[in-house]
């Protein structure tokens, strides 16, 4: 959550600092500000409410000169969005200016001990009693800034990347993380430091990823220098980044969504090029290959994720069971971390997660590595820190996702989940080498049946106004499509702000039917061929209620077709790939209502992409 940017060199550092704002602007959008120390050795912070634009039009007017800068785009934790809580903040002298991305969380504590020093605070931020924190250690102990921020840091319980200017060195930023992502870019005499590569491509591609518990003191003059909390020097690791530009732009669709719902053909064949052979007989996962023992031998799975991610769990629980015969849990990390879990040697955690920096999925994997259990990440943006820490993983490889609600990175996770799955079987021998090549020759034809699919762009468009009265909608499926429900429930709460629930169909009768009506829109998706008679009949007793029923259904179905309001066709698959295709009309329903109801569906209302807050 909340992106940070910074940039010290020759160049004016304003104009770099809201390109960077703008880039990540998906992390955090309530309100944003910059600071830079001029060449009157004045240090300004400028900040407003909204949107980075609302930004642009405050400076209008401002001096923002400067050859040194840091920037702040917020998600609210502590405190609402407004001015005052919004970052950079200042020191009580006006000396220091800081912004901050996580939570500190024994800010109300250090906050007391810093009124009773007669320290006076203008937010109701966690983040300000940081700043102030490390004025305190700088001029009670006379320090320079590093030292003070080494005291102040080693006071601080939460997670945190920070950045801090200083007035009286306009040469020297300083910055820190604790289970917040941070990233500096080094140009030709020039560095950048942002949350993720994004801001930093079109710059560099030479890349440093500052590490929990470290501090990196960039100067002007001296470069990079990196040290532990404790104040000893480390030596960094620069990494090659090689993100191409137009994956992080619109590229003449209107959203960042829409685009991301479009490319799903291409990033899948991306998730599986060099791990299925074009001939649909084999498959391999590079840590399959080098942790086989593990994998296959595993006694449980255990899947830790959140949100969407924890959606794709759900069905690499249904892929994994169903093609390996090993039992599977699926836990929302947030749970897992809390509940005093059994779990250790033995036991593979998977833990899925598109920006590889959820806190609560870190947390939990931390916590699984600690009792023994071989952790397994499936991750989308490289060099994150799950991808980090986990023994071993697979990346996605579907590019930058900038919609903050998850498309192309679900489906990404499901077809690594698919291969995982196929993988194991095929070393456990729970799968004739016949079925192996039928599953994957069919995973391979996924691309173009998903383009069949988004077809229907037009006709789900007009459809989805139908819809825009709607305040409820029920979204039911079962087997490999109950997760699909759930997902397709979500998109439409995040981006449209109906209520919308998701349900294994049959459960329908146990409560929510009591909610169907004439108004109501359900959503089924009835692909199964297993489960077929059983969905018709739930859709029967929704039909007996007058709900009005959405359908998905397998091309040529004429039997559910003539029993609903509305169709939406999937050419055939096998059961375990409808997830693929199923996802995709749900995506543009959600996608399109909430076009029509006038919604921002790239930054949804209280929601920010890559939750690095617990
Ligand atoms: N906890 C801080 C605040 O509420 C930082 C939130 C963020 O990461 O944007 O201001």
């Amino acid at each position: 959550m909340c992106g940070i940017v910074g940039y010290i060199g020759s160049k004016q550092a304003c104009p770099i600092l809201i390109k960077g704002l703008r880039r990540l602007e998906y992390r955090g959008y309530d309100s944003a500000g910059v600071s830079m120390i001029n060449d009157r050795g004045e240090l300004n912070v400028f900040k407003a409410k909204g949107k980075v634009d609302d930004l642009v039009a405050f400076l209008d007017d401002k001096d923002v000169s400067g050859t040194i800068g840091i920037a702040h785009t917020r998600w609210a934790t502590h405190g609402v969005p407004c001015r005052e809580n919004a970052h950079p903040h200042y020191s009580s002298s006006g000396t220091l200016s800081l912004i901050h991305n996580g939570i500190i969380e024994n800010y109300a504590s250090l906050k007391e001990k810093l009124i009773e020093h007669g320290y006076t605070f203008v937010s109701e931020t966690d983040t300000e009693v940081l700043v102030q924190l490390i004025e305190y250690y700088k001029i009670t102990y006379q320090l320079d800034l590093l030292s003070a921020v080494q005291r102040a840091l080693a006071q601080v319980i939460g997670a945190y990347a920070i950045a801090v200017l200083d007035r009286s060195n306009p040469d020297e930023i300083i910055a820190a993380r604790k289970s917040s992502p941070l990233a500096i870019g080094l140009g030709d005499g020039e560095f950048f430091l942002a949350s993720d590569a994004t801001p930093l491509v079109e710059y560099t591609h030479k890349v440093i990823y500052v590490d929990d518990d470290e501090i990196a003191v960039i100067n002007r003059h001296s470069g990079v220098n990196i040290v532990t909390l404790q104040g000893q020097s480390v030596s960094p690791e620069v990494s090659e980044v090689t993100l191409d530009l137009g994956a992080i732009e619109k590229g003449g669709y209107e959203h960042f969504m829409l685009k991301e719902i479009f490319e799903q053909p291409e990033c899948i064949l991306n998730s599986m090029r060099g791990r299925i052979n074009p001939d649909g007989t084999n498959v391999h996962l590079s840590s399959v290959i080098d942790y086989g023992d593990k994998f296959i031998n595993a006694r449980r799975y255990v899947i830790v994720a959140c949100g969407t991610s924890w959606h794709a769990g759900l069905i690499g629980k249904s892929l994994i069971e169903n093609f390996c015969r090993i039992p599977v849990e699926v836990a929302y990390a947030s749970e897992f971390r809390y509940n005093d879990p059994v779990i250790g040697e033995g036991d593979v955690v998977i833990a899925i997660s598109q920006s590889g920096e959820t806190a609560d999925t870190l947390a939990a994997i931390e916590l699984a590595r600690s009792r023994g259990a071989f952790v397994y990440g499936i991750v989308n943006s490289v060099g994150s820190s799950i991808a980090r820490c986990t023994h071993t993983g697979s990346y996605i490889h579907v590019g930058p996702e900038i919609g903050v609600a998850s498309t192309k990175a679900f489906t990404g996770q499901v077809t690594v989940l698919t291969m995982l799955a196929l993988c194991i079987a095929k070393e456990r021998n729970t799968i004739t080498e016949e079925q192996l090549h039928e599953a994957l020759q069919e995973l391979l034809r996924i691309p173009d049946k998903m383009r069949e699919v988004l077809k229907q762009n037009d006709a789900i468009a007009s459809l989805s106004r139908t819809f825009t009265y709607a305040h409820n909608f029920i979204y039911l499926g079962r087997g490999y499509n109950y997760p699909v429900a759930l997902e397709g429930a979500l998109k439409l709460k995040e981006i449209s702000y109906i209520h919308a629930e998701g349900y294994p169909a049959a459960e329908m009768k146990h409560g929510p039917i009591a909610l169907i009506d004439a108004e109501m829109p359900v959503v089924v998706v009835a692909t199964n061929k297993a489960l077929y008679e059983k969905v018709l009949s739930n859709i029967q007793e929704i039909k007996a209620r007058q709900g009005r029923v959405i359908a998905v259904v397998v091309k040529g179905d004429d039997t559910i077709s003539k029993l609903v309001d509305y169709v939406i066709e999937l050419p055939e698959t096998a059961d375990f790939l409808y997830p693929l295709l199923a996802s995709v009309p749900l995506q543009l329903l959600a996608y399109h209502i909430a076009v029509c109801k006038g919604k921002n569906v790239d930054q949804p209302r209280n929601l920010a992409k890559s939750v690095t807050v617990e």
